[in-house]
């Protein structure tokens, strides 16, 4: 096993005011600069990035338990990927492979078949990011069924593009005056134990959505059945045990596609490859991207050769998609969860966030604690009740960051606390920052 090297010192220290001068005077550009509909969870602005830290303009130092949403799962600055980064871009930075085509695409390729869910036969397509890795999902379901429905559920997220529009469940921020969406996109209860009636297992749970489903929508007229297997943006719920496995089921019965969207749940982030894995699902496609190539925008869809195979030459593609420098960096990122070994990293990650935080679950603001690997959540409920509370979760992020722990909110009613660690922080840094919002939690109440 090679060990992790670091280029920052791995600590928390805040040398300046938050946010420093250097911070403040790049928010007076911004502001002049940049539409307001883009936000930062930040006030500050980053210098660098290694390991568990985020260095800001000004020289302080904050534990990343972000990972800028799930990305540098490798680190920010992994060494493996930073080489085959600068090796590449000495060569070409593009040539489209739609015209001119290079390894490093088809090399990708092949980690993705090799290491997703199940050995049938595997055909891959790269694009830039998820939402693009969505659409294109739907689009090869669409073609291969030629059927038109799209099964989404509540709570899910899929991108901000017109149809992932669509198929995201959250109005507010996503979807707020931005349509009319796409049609043709149908959604049923997702299976949320914490707030399900009390024992509905995971097959109820399905029994429950593909009723509506049949009644609704018509069994066959359904190209595909798209869900995370654990919801990202929706508060990383982990559905009950049967769940997956059922839609999976209904979907192969009826001749529908079955697409895990494993964008956020993917690439060693829950202590598997894929968050499919933990329940031996095996998806007919499925969706990938974030943590894909260390930090370089790439994305794709995998799976079964003859679905992937059913589109008209040049009906999938785009400039961009499988850019050769993010095929590099994917590949030492691949090569980097393996020599690092990064799947054991995440399942200790679990360990050590449920051994510092477990204990407050049921008392106060903490409803739940869940998530798989280092992909957890804290639900914060007002106390003696599971009535959301996004204010409490709110509060204690705002809390964190003012001490130099940077960590996000989700869920569709904002009450989640998530965490997102990149896999190779070190134990005392991780330990740290979940002390501080150990603290801070009870500081909440
Ligand atoms: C982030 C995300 C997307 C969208 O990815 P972008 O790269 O932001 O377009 C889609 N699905 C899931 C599950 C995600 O977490």
């Amino acid at each position: 096993m090679m060990s992790i090297t670091y280029r920052l010192p791995q600590v928390r220290n805040l040398v300046t005011a938050f946010p420093g001068p250097k911070s403040a005077e790049l928010a007076t550009r911004r502001k002049a600069a940049i539409a307001a509909g883009v936000a930062s969870s930040l006030p500050v602005y980053a210098a660098d990035a290694d390991g568990g830290v985020i260095l800001d303009v000004d020289g302080n130092s904050l534990v990343d338990l972000g990972s800028g949403i799930a990305v540098t799962t490798v680190g920010a600055s992994n060494p493996g990927v930073v080489a085959a980064v600068q090796e590449a871009v000495t060569h070409f930075t593009h040539t489209c492979f739609m015209i001119a085509p290079y390894e490093g695409y088809v090399a990708v390729a092949e980690k993705l078949i090799e290491h997703t869910p199940g050995d049938h036969a595997k055909k891959v397509a790269l694009f830039n990011s998820g939402a693009e890795a969505v659409e294109n999902a739907v689009k090869i379901a669409r073609i291969a069924t030629k059927r038109q429905a799209i099964v989404v559920f509540d709570h899910a997220y899929h991108g901000r593009t017109n149809l992932t529009m669509a198929m995201t469940a959250k109005v507010m921020p996503y979807k707020q005056g931005f349509g009319p969406f796409a049609g043709e996109v149908y959604r049923v209860p997702m299976s949320y134990p914490y707030r399900d009636p009390e024992g509905l297992t995971g097959a109820e749970a399905a029994a429950r959505a593909l009723l509506l489903v049949e009644k609704q929508v018509g069994a066959e007229n359904v190209a595909a059945v798209v869900i995370e297997p654990i919801l990202g943006e929706g508060g990383f719920v982990v559905p009950a045990e049967g769940f997956l496995p059922a839609l999976s089921a209904w979907c192969t019965a009826n001749g529908a596609v079955f697409i895990a969207d494993e964008i956020q749940s993917g690439f060693a982030r829950t202590g598997a490859w894929f968050a499919c894995d933990h329940e031996g699902v095996v998806p007919d496609l499925m969706t990938v991207a974030k943590g894909l190539a260390g930090g370089m925008p790439l994305s794709g869809v995998v799976g079964r050769a003859e679905l992937m195979d059913a589109s008209h030459a040049s009906g999938l593609g785009g400039t961009y998609g499988g850019n050769p420098v993010a095929c590099a960096a994917s590949v030492a990122a691949f090569e980097a969860v393996e020599e690092l070994r990064l799947l054991e990293r995440a399942r200790h990650i679990e360990g050590l966030i449920r051994q510092e935080l477990g204990d407050l679950v049921g008392a106060g603001v903490v409803g739940e604690l869940r998530g798989r690997g280092a992909m957890m959540a804290l639900e914060f409920v007002k106390p003696g009740t599971s009535e959301p509370n996004p204010d409490a979760a709110k509060a204690v992020a705002g809390a964190c960051l003012a001490e130099g722990v940077l960590i996000l909110t989700c869920g569709t009613f904002g009450n989640i606390v998530r965490l997102l660690p990149p896999l190779v922080i070190g134990d005392d840094l991780l330990t740290d920052a979940l002390g501080v919002l150990k603290k801070e939690i009870l500081a909440a109440g």
